[in-house]
């Protein structure tokens, strides 16, 4: 099974796609996360990025899709696109990246969240340095304040671009570039909905419904 989150920044899509990975044998093809190490080893791709990911635009779309395309070859399990497609034209290129290796979507699943409680989410936001796991200041904690649930490393981190300002930028351009393009795959009577603003549990549950429907 291939399916795409969409949603803009925040929505839970890394959130439910780490929980995807774990209970179903999937691997997250995140570019966010495929950037920002490209950004970390000082890559040509990680130097072109670096700026345009730190102001909140959009990277250009033969990089995404050229990173997208080599993951596909990397491995052959169910895929859960996270941040990708977030342009009409990735939208075409994925089409096209799946139909070469004989593989289709199945599900379009939109995160559908109220706008003003993403620059919170956002802003709260931390991970492990080990392990990735995703917390929150507010929402999500680990049990113990220095210590990760799941890896039991000590160290976490925030990501440079989820200041408020930045954060504003990537919204303007989820609405101007990224949610054009679900009429694309709504009339191919792909894309399913889930409330976003629910508790991660049951975003979890109704992503379930759908893929075990
Ligand atoms: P995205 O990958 O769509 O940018 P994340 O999965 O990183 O979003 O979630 C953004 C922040 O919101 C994280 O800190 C995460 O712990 C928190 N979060 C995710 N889903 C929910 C939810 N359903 N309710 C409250 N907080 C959430
Ligand atoms: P994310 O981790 O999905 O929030 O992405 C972080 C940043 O990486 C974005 O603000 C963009 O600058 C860049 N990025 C990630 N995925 C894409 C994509 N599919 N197309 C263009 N830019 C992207």
């Amino acid at each position: 099974m291939n399916i795409i989150l969409l949603g803009p920044p925040g929505a839970g899509k890394g959130t439910q796609a780490a929980r995807m990975e774990t209970a179903r044998g999937m691997v997250q093809l995140s570019t966010g996360d495929m950037l920002r190490e490209s950004v970390a080893q000082a890559t040509p791709v990680g130097l072109k990025a670096k700026a345009v990911m730190a102001a909140g635009e959009l990277v250009s779309d033969a990089i995404v899709s050229a990173l997208i395309g080599e993951r596909l070859d990397a491995s052959d399990r169910g895929a859960i696109f996270d941040g990708f497609p977030r342009t009409r034209a990735q939208a075409e290129a994925l089409d096209l990246l799946l139909t070469e290796r004989g593989r289709a979507l199945d599900h379009v699943i939109e995160l559908e969240v109220d706008e003003d409680a993403l620059v919170e989410r956002i802003t709260g936001r931390f991970s492990c340095c080990s392990c990735g796991a995703p917390y929150h200041d507010k929402y999500k904690l680990p049990r113990d304040p220095d210590t990760c649930d799941i890896c039991g490393a000590h160290d976490f981190k925030r990501r440079p671009d989820d200041k408020e300002e930045t954060v504003r930028t990537r919204l303007a351009e989820y609405r101007a570039k990224t949610a054009p393009i679900l009429p694309y795959y709504e009339q191919r009577g792909l894309v399913r909905r889930v409330d976003g603003m629910a508790a991660v549990d049951e975003v979890t549950a109704q992503i379930d419904a759908i893929l075990d429907s």
